[in-house]
């Protein structure tokens, strides 16, 4: 089959059907324009994307059309999204996985406009590598509230021999990621988000909330530590959001968080820069930095 070439040279045997279908019609971006970014991306996104289970965001008629959030297989599935079985749950449907560029340009032919992965991949299914805090500010919180909670998680990380790393949700907020070495197990890792989250709730009430309550949530930032159970997913680093303005959830260094950086700051548009061979990775060293977590 014909090979599908991106302008940074990376090559996918995956044709896209209609690549002029505009995904984000407000931004005018089609799904062309997606599988350039994401061809940009790769090289940083693949360790966060490649054989994990993925939960899908399908939007086959773009932002603004139906949407489907799939964790399994569909009729027509293309090839290079591969099924596999989950070993802890062997009558269950089995799960997606990609396995290379040749899988992530299958996903933009599928209009799968998010990406959430599991925080493990199946070398190791039990043992997480990651812990993942989820920030969700409520109405009337300022941004730099927002910034200090990320950073305060980053202590709390520390203080458990934890390195953390942080990126823009796309959305709302940000998402802290602490790396770990895949060895505690998913109740382990659940544990320790929760014991961090009530810990911020307890000292800062006025703050933060550490409860899944909507009506609660106007005027605190609510430390969403829900993230990490078994079978959870949250948005992958890089991974496009299926809303106005084609956000990503972007990598940042911790020094450039600050008031500048919004949560939805950075978009399909203006991401290659920061993503360009010369411009440095601010995630590099994720999986360098893991550590085990002390349980
Ligand atoms: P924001 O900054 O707006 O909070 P976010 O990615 O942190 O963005 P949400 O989009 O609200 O948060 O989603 C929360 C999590 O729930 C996501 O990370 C995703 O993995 C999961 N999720 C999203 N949609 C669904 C769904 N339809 N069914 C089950 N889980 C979902
Ligand atoms: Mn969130
Ligand atoms: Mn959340």
């Amino acid at each position: 089959m014909a090979k599908t070439p991106t302008h940074d040279g990376i090559e996918t045997s995956v044709e896209l059907t209609h690549p002029e279908r505009v995904y984000w019609p407000d931004d005018n971006i089609t799904k062309h324009d997606l599988l350039e970014y994401h061809a940009v991306a790769w090289e940083r996104m693949s360790p966060f994307v490649i054989n994990r289970p993925l939960a899908l965001l399908r939007c086959p008629d773009g932002i603004d059309g139906p949407r489907f959030f799939q964790k399994h297989a569909w009729k027509g599935i293309n090839h290079h999204i591969t099924e596999i079985a989950d070993p802890g749950d062997k009558d269950a449907a089995k799960l997606l996985k990609i396995e290379n560029f040749d899988g992530l340009a299958a996903l933009v032919q599928s209009a799968a406009l998010e990406i959430h992965p599991w925080g493990t991949t199946i070398d190791h299914w039990e043992k997480p590598d990651m812990i993942i805090m989820d920030l969700d500010p409520g109405e009337d919180i300022a941004w730099s509230k927002v910034v200090t909670a990320a950073k305060e998680i980053r202590e709390r990380f520390a203080a458990l021999g934890l390195t953390s790393f942080v990126k823009t949700s796309g959305g709302k907020g940000l998402h802290v990621v602490a790396s770990v070495k895949p060895q505690a197990t998913w109740t382990d890792i659940k544990d320790a988000a929760e014991t961090i989250a009530h810990a911020m709730s307890a000292d800062s009430p006025q703050t933060y909330l550490s409860v899944a309550s909507k009506a609660k949530r106007a005027g605190h930032i609510f430390i969403d530590y829900l993230r990490n159970g078994r079978g959870n997913t949250a948005v992958a680093p890089y991974s496009t959001r299926a809303r106005k303005g084609a956000a990503v959830s972007m990598p940042v260094n911790w020094e450039e968080l600050d008031d500048t950086i919004g949560p939805a700051s950075f978009t399909v548009k203006n991401a290659a820069s920061r993503l360009g061979h010369s411009s440095a990775d601010p995630w590099a060293d994720f999986f360098k930095a893991a550590s085990p977590l002390k349980v």
